[in-house]
């Protein structure tokens, strides 16, 4: 199944330019994330496009349920 809310997405490290990986759903709880050398990386869902990604997935997922469903019955 499609899990937007985890895929990874990549970043340059602003202190020693370490690539960091975190999910969607992370940056949609505005997290903050801590490097290897020690640096703390806040999160920041602008415009809460993170929230809106995932909101929009469930949404896909409910109604894929709900079709599967009604295949199901028939
Ligand atoms: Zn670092």
């Amino acid at each position: 199944m499609l899990d937007i809310a985890s895929e990874v997405i990549q970043a340059e490290c602003p202190s020693c330019k370490n690539m960091l990986e975190y999910t969607l759903r992370q940056i949609s709880e505005e997290a903050i994330i801590t490097c290897s050398c020690g640096e703390n990386i806040q999160l920041v869902d602008e415009k809460k496009m993170a929230e809106k990604t995932i909101g929009i997935d469930n949404l896909l997922d409910k109604n894929m349920d709900h079709l599967l469903q009604s295949l199901a019955v028939k």
